[in-house]
């Protein structure tokens, strides 16, 4: 007898959709099949369609340090009620910055008592820390981020072309791929500066200070370097129809790039930032109508490979004042990144489940060699999303840590009802049933060599 059967739910698995039942032995999905045995539990899933789990492979938790701002308990709690059993997190925003061996220990430990998801770790590339990346390899990171314009964050320091190039270097023979977020410091900071000499300050001035060809200009520059250094790329968050176009012709030359953008910048444009403030700053920024409908192009042409939340939560308190190029930059989002794609993106517009799930689970654990992860199949981590397709809610039950999110009071439609992760019940109807459990995941072995023949 199982542990438990999901009965007669829609799946959503990569050849499409199909009513059938799932059963669970030991976290893992054991089979799939009509009429299955009866289990020690049973789910009634037959009103319900079953997505494999959110993988948000890019969001800021900001434990340690900056738990004020958010947190793993708060922020998996949010994550797992809009879908999520499993994120990855930025090196920075926390303290310290996840830039070696220690730091890595350190944030570890801390999401290991306190998220109820399943947890990556990305490295930090900085100036000066080349000779962390291996240890930082060795401890299990998914990746390496850089920032190719500043971060916003003193200590974790922009990598300059020589620093980002040899990081790269270093990431190609560990095996692992380098993120970088990819905007122009000489157009960026040279135009922001120009705005505050003259005392322009508005929400309009902060929009035209990043400018669509900083994105295009840095990422053509990282694809470039990626593909000189042998290293896969991973350009995060892109906010431009042009900025995908320009990662699309670094695949063409021969560049290995993914392609993510998030949530926010295909539900809003910059008319919304201007109309909501402070909580829709970002950056990039959110883009004019043209941009916007262009991304939503390339995400319903196939050419965007993952969707994630960038959730950069702050203290409400960096959240206001009068200079806005001062309020911190970052959308709250975690919750809402499968709501949008299925409102805006199945709904709306036609988006297939099965694209869906590809572009939320099926795509990242592939991409960083995740093990049983990211789809509905026998012997997977029985990780899954049920959802009420029929559901439309307004979304008012924020579970982070500060309830400041632009998707707040925002209808959906399609309702996550229970989310499990290996197996177990995180989220069931509103409600946190869990109070911890998240483990590390670490890329497959083969990521590893070359540290490994160091350390055998
Ligand atoms: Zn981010």
């Amino acid at each position: 007898m199982s542990d438990c059967v999901v009965r007669g739910g829609i799946l959503v698995q990569p050849g499409g959709v199909v009513r059938a039942d799932l059963a669970i032995d030991g976290g893992r999905i054991s089979a799939i099949g009509p009429e299955l045995p009866g289990a020690k539990c049973e789910i009634d899933a037959r009103e319900l369609t079953v997505f494999p789990g959110v993988i948000d492979d890019h969001l800021h938790f900001n434990e340690p340090g900056r738990t004020e701002w958010e947190g793993a308990a708060t922020g998996s709690r949010a994550l797992a009620a809009g879908g999520g059993p499993a994120f990855f997190d930025m090196p920075l925003n926390s303290t310290p910055c996840t830039v070696n061996r220690p730091a890595f220990a350190e944030k570890r430990a801390a999401l290991e008592r306190a998220s109820i998801a399943d947890f990556a770790l990305w490295g930090g590339i900085v100036p000066g820390n080349l000779g962390e990346l291996a240890p930082l390899a060795e401890c299990g990171v998914i990746g390496f981020k850089a920032f190719l314009s500043d971060s916003g964050l003193p200590e974790f320091p922009r990598a300059d072309d020589l620093t980002l190039y040899e990081g790269m270097r270093e990431a190609a023979r560990l095996g692992l791929p380098v993120a970088v977020h990819a905007e122009s410091e000489e157009i960026t900071s040279r135009l922001t500066r120009r705005a505050r000499e003259a005392g322009r300050t508005s929400a309009r001035d902060y929009l035209d200070s990043r400018p669509v060809i900083a994105e295009v200009e840095a990422i053509h520059r990282a694809a470039l370097l990626a593909r000189e250094a042998g290293c896969k790329l991973h350009i995060v968050h892109i906010s431009s129809g042009r900025g995908v176009a320009a990662a699309l012709e670094a695949r063409a030359l021969g560049t290995d790039i993914a392609i993510e953008t998030c949530a926010h910048y295909l539900f809003f444009t910059e008319d919304d930032l201007l109309r909501l403030g402070a909580i829709a700053k970002c950056a990039p920024p959110l883009r004019d109508r043209a941009e916007f409908d262009k991304l939503w192009a390339h995400v319903l042409g196939g050419i965007v490979d993952v969707i994630a939340s960038d959730h950069s939560p702050s203290h409400p308190s960096m959240k206001t004042g009068d200079d806005f190029f001062a309020i911190w930059g970052g959308i709250a989002g975690v919750q809402s990144t499968l709501a949008v794609l299925l409102e805006a993106g199945h709904f709306q517009r036609g988006l297939r489940l099965e694209r869906i799930a590809e572009l939320t689970a099926g795509y990242p654990a592939r991409r960083f060699a995740l093990q049983n992860k990211g789809g509905i199949a026998v012997g997977n981590d029985a990780d899954l999303t049920l959802v009420d397709m029929d559901g439309t809610g307004t979304l008012e039950a924020l579970w982070q840590k500060h309830p400041i999110s632009p998707y707040a009071g925002q209808r959906f439609r399609g309702t996550v009802r229970r989310t499990m992760l290996r197996g177990a019940t995180i989220f069931n109807h509103d409600e946190i049933t869990v109070k911890s459990g998240g483990q590390l995941l670490r890329p497959k072995a083969r990521h590893i060599y070359a540290t490994s023949r160091i350390h055998p």
